[in-house]
């Protein structure tokens, strides 16, 4: 028997969809959506469709922007020639939170795991690979510690070294397993000080 209002039940299903959302706190999210005031919640949707609509890869670093290059990308004070390849976009605001890094980055959207099926064309790496025809110097591979990380670091580095770019792997400081994101950032600038060359 449903003894509430359907669209309180629909709402509660689409919420429990996302990602770390059980369904007690879809239950307890959708009812305090019901009490919020109108214009509250149409200011929350209206900034998901925006979100959605607006946000985009960088086409250079494949970043989230909302614009063709990405801030990092078009910035003149950024070393262009340095590029950090990140796992995701999390990690690189991570990095960013230290405020020292002065490269750019490329960001992965994930890394190569043959148990979960995804091969080096199922990452942004051969988008990664065009980019090392400009002017490189670096390139610091930040990929996690994970197995997979680590697999798609030496995949990188062995594809890399040919070129005779220099390539470098974040230090080992790094909890392994640890996502990037929920490293403090001296760990992370000691990681990166650290670095080691491949
Ligand atoms: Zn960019």
């Amino acid at each position: 028997m449903n003894y509430y209002s359907d669209y309180i039940t629909k709402l509660t299903e689409e919420l429990g969809r996302l990602p770390g959302i059980g369904h007690k706190s879809a239950a307890r999210l959708a009812y305090h959506i019901i009490n919020m005031p109108k214009e509250s919640v149409k200011e929350l949707t209206d900034v998901i469709t925006a979100a959605r609509e607006k946000v985009r890869y960088c086409s250079r670093c494949f970043n989230l922007t909302d614009a063709e290059v990405c801030p990092i990308c078009s910035s003149e004070k950024r070393n262009q020639a340095q590029i950090m390849v990140v796992e995701n976009p999390r990690d690189l605001a991570a990095y960013e939170k230290t405020g020292k890094y002065e490269g750019v980055y490329h960001v992965l959207h994930g890394a190569i795991s043959p148990v979960l099926g995804i091969g080096p064309a199922d990452i942004k790496l051969k988008e990664l690979i065009k980019r090392l025809e400009g002017d490189i110097e670096e390139l610091i591979i930040a990929t996690n510690s994970s197995l997979e990380g680590e697999a798609t670091a030496m995949y990188i580095s062995k594809l890399v070294k040919p070129t005779g770019i220099k390539v470098s792997r974040i230090a080992s400081g790094v909890p392994v397993g640890g996502d990037l994101e929920y490293i403090d950032e001296v760990t992370l600038l000691r990681a990166l000080e650290g670095r080691v060359t491949l």
